[in-house]
């Protein structure tokens, strides 16, 4: 078994992008407890794939201030994990596009020096696309510049990107050639992850 385990919000909101403290808090012991393999991302995907141990990767998407205290959580427990940055709204909220969604609550974003800090406590840092926006929506050149821009402005080259897009029912299956593909489910955010 290979997972990634992908988290947004640690809040008590029951939103769909959120998990209540306690809950975290039993996932981090659980993950800490020897029961599977735990690895920096980048580790996961360059995994042998013959290899047989049960493993997986920590990731948390667009970078809540709530993130703190689970990094802190998990750094002590010595396991890995990996934020994706939307790096034009670091120290302001997750209103994408200036807007609000139904359902999911608007929260501060961590600020540069938040990421600074959290990089050296051990926090790989990764990109998450500028703005957060519909990809399925844009061209393939804004694509490019929604990711490119994010890695500029991280001043980084992480080694891998993900790209979280809430898809409406039927979207990908109209999708167009040369709009990037996209894998997986569940709720209406999923990544599409890809090594470079
Ligand atoms: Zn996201």
């Amino acid at each position: 078994m290979r997972a990634i385990l992908t988290y947004h919000s640690i809040d008590d909101s029951g939103s769909p992008i959120s998990v209540p403290p306690a809950v975290f808090a039993e996932h981090v012991q659980w993950m800490a407890g020897g029961h599977v393999r735990v690895l920096p991302l980048v580790d996961l995907l360059g995994l042998d794939p013959d290899d047989p141990a049960d493993s997986i990767a920590i990731t948390f998407d667009d970078g809540f201030r709530n993130f703190r205290d689970a990094a802190a959580a998990l750094l002590a427990a010595r396991l890995p994990v990996t934020l994706f940055v939307v790096t034009g709204h670091v120290g302001g909220s997750n209103t994408w596009g200036g807007r609000t969604e139904p359902g999911i609550p608007t929260l501060p974003l961590l600020t540069w020096a938040e990421l600074e800090r959290l990089a050296a406590e051990g926090v790989t840092i990764a990109a998450h696309t500028r703005t957060h926006p519909r990809l399925t929506t844009l061209s393939a050149e804004s694509i490019e510049e929604e990711m490119d821009g994010c890695v500029r402005e991280l001043g980084t080259r992480p080694t891998h990107r993900s790209f979280c897009v809430s898809v409406r029912r039927g979207e990908r299956r109209r999708r167009r050639p040369g709009r990037p593909a996209i894998q997986g489910g569940g709720h209406d955010a999923i990544r599409a992850a890809r090594a470079r």
